[in-house]
């Protein structure tokens, strides 16, 4: 964690001063107040949103609209009601979680202020109606002050929370868009050489040092820094790469200007040695790089070639965020093979991995242009199905079982064999969270192994 950024021990500490700056008897008045009116406080904030249009589209859904006026009114008591510091950090730990929440589900942020904003109205017109006046200021500063503390907390997750979706987002974009990793790898090699090349002219014609060429600023440079780096982000290959560039352009290059080629041939021997090192390390980690987003990191399973999880969170938005605009549905269908551990414990592990192979090339078969297939991890595997409703979207998962029990699959050695899978299939219902989607899918499944397997079961709404 950045040292700027505040810990859980220092906002329960600024929370508690916060707290301990007001006598308890205010604090006691307030909290007994707001627990009084907290049914009223509740539904006062979800009827000022719902009527509010913007609002409204993250809140039309009845399963949302019922579990959020009890969370909001637990959310009232909890807030007023922690003086403790295990208490206060449970508090903020909820803030977090639920600005988290809000990123996920994309509520602009003036929105959430917006409520805030009623709350805080609302409560302090309790205060003014039931308090002595002598109280009643000072109550009113309280009440606002502990609000504005869990929208700064709330706040602060989301941003965190939103620049990392926007990240995975736009490396998801760079991958879609570069649809060529071989020729893109050729380019940016050429490129990199291209930087050398000029660098070794303009050394053996003794351009003074400023005016070597800096390779942040070279083709390969501008391309990394702008595209490569986001595209391969979280891969240690891409800090080395950046660390070398670094090391380059603003260690290496300026001690060029101490060189005196007649005087001291071995000082600029020893730089261009230095020089070729870093350039060959950045040449081998960029190969990694591009080995490894051909595989992985390019958000496909190695043995599957289908999708693997690290998209699974842009693609469900994605759909999520369509299905809301047009009106229309998919769903999510998980699917685990049954009893695997007993293929690969008779045939071996290579046995197994075939098994997954085909039964990938199945699922692919059985899919539609639209359609998304991810494994999952193990012998577990997705499928987001789109522009579908309840009875297409059931009639496909039954298919896919089906055909998958009616398979004969091909192990070494002419050794045949069958097997069933167990699906659990939710429809998007509506839920902006696209975590309740998958957790549906996954309640599910797991009915599905419970009553006996080589069947689909469908969430309930
Ligand atoms: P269930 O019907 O309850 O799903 O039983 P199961 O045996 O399929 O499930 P369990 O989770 O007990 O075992 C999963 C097995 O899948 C264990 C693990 O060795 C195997 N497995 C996971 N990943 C791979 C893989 O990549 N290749 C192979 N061959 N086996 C794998
Ligand atoms: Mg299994
Ligand atoms: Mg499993």
């Amino acid at each position: 964690m950045p040292a700027t950024q505040f810990t859980l021990d220092d906002l329960t500490c600024e929370w508690q001063e916060r707290l301990d700056s007001f006598p308890a008897d205010v604090r006691e008045r307030v909290a007994q107040t707001a627990e009084r009116h907290r049914t009223d406080l509740a539904s006062h904030f979800y009827g000022v949103m719902l009527a509010h249009k913007e609002a409204a589209q993250f809140l039309s859904h009845e399963q949302v609209k019922t579990r959020l006026s009890r969370s909001m009114e637990n959310w009232i008591t909890n807030l007023y009601n922690s003086s403790e510091a295990a208490d206060i950090q449970s508090v903020i730990a909820h803030q977090t979680r639920i600005g988290e929440v809000h990123a996920r589900v994309s509520i602009p942020v003036h929105l959430v202020l917006r409520g805030a904003r009623l709350l805080k109205q609302r409560l302090i017109t309790y205060l003014r109606e039931e308090l002595p006046e002598r109280q009643a200021a000072e109550a009113a500063v309280f009440a606002a002050t502990l609000i504005d503390l869990a929208m700064e907390i709330m706040s602060h997750a989301y941003t965190t929370s939103h620049d990392r979706r926007s990240r995975a987002e736009e490396s998801y974009r760079l991958f879609a868009v570069t649809q060529n990793m071989a020729s893109e790898k050729e380019r940016q090699r050429a490129a990199l050489l291209d930087w050398e090349n000029q660098l070794m002219f303009d050394v053996a014609m003794n351009t003074a040092a400023q005016h070597l060429p800096r390779l942040s600023a070279s083709e390969f440079g501008l391309w990394f820094r702008h595209k490569g780096a986001h595209g391969f982000e979280g891969a240690p290959e891409t800090e080395l790469i950046l660390e070398s560039m670094t090391r380059i352009d603003e260690m290496l290059l300026p001690l060029f200007a101490n060189r005196q080629s007649e005087a001291n041939p071995t000082h600029t021997m020893q730089l261009l040695r230095d020089l070729r090192e870093q350039a060959k390390s950045i040449s081998y980690h960029l190969d990694l790089l591009f080995e490894q987003n051909n595989e992985l990191e390019s958000g496909r399973d190695v043995l599957t070639r289908l999708l693997n999880r690290k998209y699974l969170s842009v693609v469900l938005n994605k759909q999520i965020t369509y299905a809301r605009s047009t009106g229309g549905s998919f769903a999510v269908l998980a699917l685990d093979l049954d009893h695997f551990k007993q293929i690969n414990d008779s045939h071996g592990h290579e046995a197994g991995d075939l098994v997954l192979q085909q039964v990938a090339a199945l699922m692919l078969n059985r899919s539609r242009a639209g359609d998304y297939l991810f494994r999952m991890g193990g012998e577990e595997f997705l499928m987001i199905m789109v522009d579908v409703n309840d009875h297409s979207a059931a009639k496909a998962a039954d298919n896919i079982r089906r055909a998958i029990a009616a398979e004969t699959f091909r192990l070494p050695q002419d050794v045949t064999m069958h097997l069933t899978v167990s699906l659990g299939l939710a429809v998007y219902n509506g839920h902006p969270d696209y975590q309740q989607l998958l957790r549906r899918a996954d309640d599910a499944l797991y009915e599905a192994k419970n009553h006996g397997r080589n069947r689909v079961v469908i969430a309930p709404e």
